[in-house]
């Protein structure tokens, strides 16, 4: 973790005090993100239309893709009217048509999936938030959380891993000095039979 980084502050978007900070770990580092900078970076995780995270019970038959980036929608969260009986019967195997969709961020560079917390704005702290920016709240801490599982199993597997090597390498150290020792051994002899047929 970057100690230079303020602990309230999104590391993407340089927001200094967002309403909301999700930590999430790649590859070994930790960074923390604001629930709009979050959403879009993790946004092939899920439906951009109705912020339910995909898992393995969705087919990636039944998503539609964005044509610019990985995100996704379900078929039926798709605002094109695609054919919907294919989507509704998991037995179609024909992938949708690539590319006749654009999420919303890609559509609209000033797109936000939650709102920024402005400083010095009129609108008042107590703001309810719209049931949309709640579920996109929602999808952004399951992201952070599973993410962060996902690290600490990564962490745990590297250091069980490293305990493993560390005991190889302890036996191999074992192995070298017992031979070692044999060499020695074997050495001491022959000198000393050596000796003994010197006299
Ligand atoms: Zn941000
Ligand atoms: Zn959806
Ligand atoms: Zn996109």
């Amino acid at each position: 973790m970057n100690s230079e980084q303020n602990q309230r502050e999104c590391i993407v978007c340089r927001e200094k005090e967002p309403s909301f900070i999700h930590t999430v770990g790649k590859t070994g580092v930790f960074r923390r993100l604001c629930t709009d900078c979050l959403l879009k970076e993790y946004r092939e995780l899920f439906c951009s239309v109705c912020f339910n995270l995909f898992d393995n019970a969705v087919p990636p038959q039944a998503r539609i893709i964005c044509g610019n980036c990985p995100s996704s929608t379900h078929l039926s969260c798709s605002p094109q009217p695609l054919s919907s009986s294919t989507a509704a019967s998991s037995s179609s195997s024909a992938p949708p048509p690539a590319s006749s969709f654009t999420c919303q961020p890609c559509s609209n560079p000033n797109f936000t999936f939650f709102p920024k917390s402005r400083v010095n704005d009129d609108v008042p702290e107590e703001t309810p938030l719209s049931a949309e920016s709640a579920m996109a709240l929602i999808a952004a801490a399951k992201i952070s959380v599973a993410n962060m599982n996902n690290a600490v199993a990564l962490l745990k597997e590297e250091a069980l891993k490293k305990i493993i090597a560390a005991k190889a390498a302890k036996l191999r150290a074992k192995g070298a000095l017992a031979n070692l020792q044999d060499i020695v051994i074997q050495k001491n002899k022959a000198t000393g039979k050596r000796k003994e047929d010197e006299r």
